[in-house]
């Protein structure tokens, strides 16, 4: 049997709806070519049920979206915060505290980068303007799924650099916040040209790896194709452990 892969979601009234929906096709795809079994966890299930969910499946993987309230990185609000839900991040802050708890396999996407930092006691840039010399990372929303606008420089002996094989590579880039203070737990496994966080994994973790971009907007590149193949194959492991 091929490995249950839990998938969050955004909530219907999501202010960008449409393209949030595209973009969660495309991880559906990417993990099934990557020979997963996809299933969506929906939004407003009781923590029993969540946890029930949670234990059921291989491994989890984190969407992109809206923001995250920042009141739980102990911020105010900003002008260029949007699409706050407070239903989607109970449910992601749940999961992420449990995945840092246990070896289940975790493969976070944009806001899933940031989501998990949080969970474990992180921060954000609210806007990425707040970081003083930040270049443009928001292509977004003019819907340029698969423009690459910049490198990103990997560590060596992290997960990523073992699932990458080479140490840079060109990523698009659909953000406007990113991680500030990274959250004790968690290690910085690639960086853009400018200094912003662009991957970061759970130490100690069997395969916990988050990446700012959207590898599931290029699936014509193996490479990205790899990253889905690599964590439906620690899915599958863990299954093997039973
Ligand atoms: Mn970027």
């Amino acid at each position: 049997m091929r490995p249950l892969i839990s998938i969050t979601t955004h909530p219907k009234s999501a202010p960008d709806r449409a393209v949030l929906d595209q973009l969660l096709e495309m991880i559906i795809s990417s993990v099934e070519r990557a020979n997963g079994l996809p299933m969506i966890i929906p939004l407003g299930l009781s923590e029993n049920t969540l946890r029930e969910l949670y234990a059921r499946c291989d491994g989890v993987l984190f969407s992109g979206g809206g923001d995250i309230d920042p009141t739980h990185y102990s911020a105010t609000t900003h002008e260029k915060i949007d699409g706050v839900d407070a239903e989607r991040d109970r449910v992601e802050l749940m999961l992420a505290k449990w995945i840092a708890d246990d070896d289940k396999p975790f493969f976070g996407i944009c806001r899933g980068t940031q989501i998990l930092n949080v969970a474990l006691g992180g921060s954000l840039y609210r806007d990425i303007s707040e970081h003083a010399s930040a270049s443009r990372h928001t292509y977004y929303p003019d819907f340029a799924f698969d423009l690459r606008p910049h490198e990103i420089k990997i560590e060596e002996d992290s997960t990523l650099a073992k699932v990458i094989g080479k140490p840079i590579l060109s990523v698009n880039s659909l953000h406007h916040q990113a991680c500030k203070d990274l959250a004790p737990q968690l290690v910085a496994s690639a960086r853009a040209p400018d200094g912003i966080i662009e991957a970061v994994e759970i130490a100690h973790h069997p395969f916990a790896l988050a990446v700012q971009w959207h590898p599931e907007c290029l699936p014509g590149d193996e490479v990205m194709r790899g990253l889905f193949e690599a964590f439906v194959a620690a899915c599958n492991s863990d299954k093997m452990k039973g």
